[in-house]
């Protein structure tokens, strides 16, 4: 395979772009692309033509307006390039104009809306987004772009995200001169790594639970899960790399930087990482590359699980948003080799400090999902609680500061082998890293571990922009007040360190120590969904995005509206699939080998054979299906319950006792039942069939 010669060979690239246009149409796209603005109809007509051409001539039929809805997922309604042929009676030609390239106009009433617009008002519109490339998926040529209502109210993922681009961008060009630096272009990248589960598709067939839910709700735990932590970074096995290759292809083709593979802690548990973009580049690619995810696992035979906690017991999937800023293409968030004497940085460091003390909430929420609530805080993944991690040097240097006292730099240790000789030595870098952490400071970057693996990665980006953007115009009023002489950045950068320095843990993050410290500290916990998503909305939140102008006042409200609805919907499945799985197929299992018990107890009574194990086995067995159907009951009546509560915040608090109370109690009798049962008699795979199947 010749990578760079099939690398972004299905994007409609700045090249590919530049070499089709005149140059007085590339200029004005450019200038379009950078400033806003209005494209000329002939501009416009140009640029789709070239479009066109050079999708058609890739194999292309049709193209469409590619957006992100609520949902979660992508959105797409293909038309074909097709018109009739005005020269030739009963021909057709391909067309493709530049008024179809800017806008659309998709029904957008069967979209989640939040209240921003009722079914009869179906209008919304999807409007070209220049920043992102235009591509060609399954023979579509798919045109990026923002999606709002007839009112103007965004309706998707997208166009929050740019918005908060252009408030921190330019709130960081304000600090930077400020502080005496000037830049032309700044840039936000992120780089975003994918967890994943492989399981063997038949299995995945089998289980209800999966196709539904996209997780596991029954499942006695497995003999062997992760215990032996023999999986992480283990051999691929040849079919999980035949996977791997070929989606590392499929990606690249889509310009997509797909970068390192390797297996994880849990059994079936992959990651992917790409190389660092501009985070909307990344929050694009990230949707491609899990659609690309599943679409390859099925030509493999494969079914891949996105879901944050696929299968109890065993570590869930996240996502983690590593997190930069970028001045003419120099990383902002690089300390350089003394960072004791970098100010810039220190205040940048300060300034994140701030953003993350100040917005726990926003960053907490944008994480918040039914699924990601069976991961965060169960000892596998960062708590509920938001902390920064800074590492020892950094820490130090701030306490120093604060201290009015001179760091002094403690020396590089050398890492030397012992007698491994043939083992080259080399410089210990001067912090460790903390897995634990929920907002690590890695080095040159911000890794933010709190998403769950199917997020879309606009939101928490949006909320890292505006976090950051509302830190530094805090930096800037005071740098403007009492000037950018050293000693002033000095005192500011120690102040904010005192203020903030809460938010700043370096211990372990998994530690129950933890969660009565950060209570001490006054630190937000907002253990579960409904708690934090009221947070979205709240005076000091709705203040903060109509300024920096992300969100207005109802666009905040009709998100909080879809979240929490999302949330109720997500587990109202759940408990209904459990239900199903439980009456149509644990209970008959069980049943079934009841009866087999029966008439093996009754036949040995005849011949006068004892049969002590049969009648334990059955008397539990009996006692277990009891338990579970009242179980059962108690599930269904809190379910209802839940669907009549008044408010829909009532409602999500009702559903998380659905779900964690309720779901799992059932679970427990029918997991306690999977272990007693026998083998021919049990329904659907095992975690260890599930587990270990690839
Ligand atoms: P680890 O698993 O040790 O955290 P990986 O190499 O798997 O590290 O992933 C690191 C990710 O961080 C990659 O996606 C990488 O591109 C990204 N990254 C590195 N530098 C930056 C940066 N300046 N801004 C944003 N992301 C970055
Ligand atoms: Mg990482």
């Amino acid at each position: 395979m010749n990578v760079p010669e099939i690398f972004g060979s299905l994007v409609f690239n700045d090249k590919t772009m530049q070499k089709a246009l005149k140059p007085e149409t590339y200029k004005a796209f450019k200038a379009v692309a950078e400033n806003g603005g209005t494209l000329s109809k002939a501009c416009a007509d140009e640029i789709a033509c070239a479009m066109k051409t050079w999708a058609v001539e890739r194999g292309a039929t049709h193209y469409t307006h590619w957006f992100q809805p609520m949902t979660g997922i992508t959105a797409e309604k293909h038309d074909s390039f097709i018109a009739p042929d005005e020269n030739a009676a009963g021909g057709a030609i391909m067309q493709f104009s530049g008024k179809q390239l800017i806008q659309g106009e998709p029904d957008a009433s069967s979209f989640p809306s939040g209240g921003l617009r009722s079914t009869f008002e179906a209008r919304g519109y999807t409007a070209w987004d220049t920043s992102g490339c235009a591509f060609i998926k399954d023979g579509t040529l798919c045109i990026p772009t923002a999606f709002i209502s007839y009112g103007g109210q965004v309706l998707d993922k997208k166009t929050p995200l740019l918005r908060s681009m252009s408030a921190l961008k330019s709130r960081v060009l304000r600090f930077l001169t400020l502080i005496g630096k000037s830049a032309k272009s700044i840039g936000i990248t992120a780089g975003v790594e994918q967890e994943y589960f492989l399981i063997d598709k038949k299995l995945f067939d089998k289980r209800k639970d999966l196709i539904s839910c996209g997780r596991t709700l029954l499942g006695a735990r497995p003999v062997k899960g992760q215990e032996l932590e023999d999986h992480y970074f283990g051999t691929i096995r040849p079919r999980v790399l035949a996977y791997m290759q070929e989606l590392d292809a499929e990606l690249w083709k889509l310009g997509i930087l797909a970068k390192t593979r390797h297996n994880e802690a849990a059994p079936a548990q992959h990651e992917l990482a790409p190389i660092h973009t501009e985070v909307s580049t990344a929050a694009d690619h990230n949707q491609l590359t899990m659609e690309f995810m599943k679409k390859v696992a099925d030509r493999h035979g494969l079914a891949c699980l996105l879901h944050e906690k696929p299968f109890a017991g065993v570590n869930g999937s996240g996502k983690h948003n590593n997190w930069s800023l970028t001045a003419d293409g120099e990383n902002l968030l690089e300390p350089g080799k003394n960072p004791e004497n970098n100010l810039p940085f220190l205040l940048l460091l300060a300034a994140v400090l701030r953003a993350a003390d100040e917005h726990q909430d926003l960053l907490r929420l944008c994480t918040a999902t039914a699924g990601n609530d069976h991961r965060l805080g169960s000892g596998e993944a960062p708590p509920a609680i938001l902390s920064v991690y800074l590492g020892s040097e950094l820490t130090d240097i701030l306490e120093n500061m604060c201290a009015g006292k001179c760091y002094q730099r403690k020396k590089a240790e050398r890492i030397v082998l012992g007698n491994a000789t043939p083992v080259p030595e080399f410089l210990q870098d001067t912090a460790d890293r903390n897995r634990t952490s929920p907002l690590a400071f890695t080095g040159n970057k911000f890794e933010f571990r709190m998403l769950g693996a199917s997020v879309n990665v606009a939101e928490p980006n949006v909320m890292l922009n505006a976090a950051v953007a509302d830190a530094l115009e805090y930096i800037c009023a005071r740098l403007e007040k009492e000037g950018a002489d050293e000693t002033s950045v000095k005192k500011l950068i120690a102040e904010l360190y005192t203020r903030h320095k809460r938010i700043v843990f370096n211990g372990n993050n998994y530690s129950a120590d933890w969660i009565e410290e950060a209570n001490r500290r006054g630190l937000l916990n907002l253990a579960a969904t409904p708690d934090a998503l009221p947070y979205g909305t709240n005076e000091k939140n709705a203040a903060l995005m109509e300024r920096l102008g992300v969100y207005s006042l109802r666009e905040l409200e009709s998100r909080r509206e879809i979240l929490t609805e999302n949330y109720c919907k997500v587990i109202s499945i759940e408990a209904l699939t459990l239900l199903s799985m439980t009456v149509k197929e644990v209970l008959p299992a069980s049943f079934y080998y009841q009866n087999e018990l029966c008439t093996v107890i009754e036949q040995k009574a005849e011949l006068d054979v004892s049969a002590e194990a049969e009648k334990a086995l059955l008397k539990k067995i009996a006692a277990l299906s009891d338990k579970a159907y009242k179980r059962k009951i108690a599930l269904e009546k809190a379910l209802e319950k839940a669907k009549c509560e008044k408010s829909l915040h009532a409602a999500s608090k009702a559903f998380y006792g659905v779900a964690f109370t309720y779901m799992h109690n059932l679970r427990e009798c029918c997991d306690a039942l999977e272990t007693l049962v026998s083998k021919k008699h049990w329904p659907f795979p095992t975690y260890s069939e599930l587990l270990f199947s690839v």
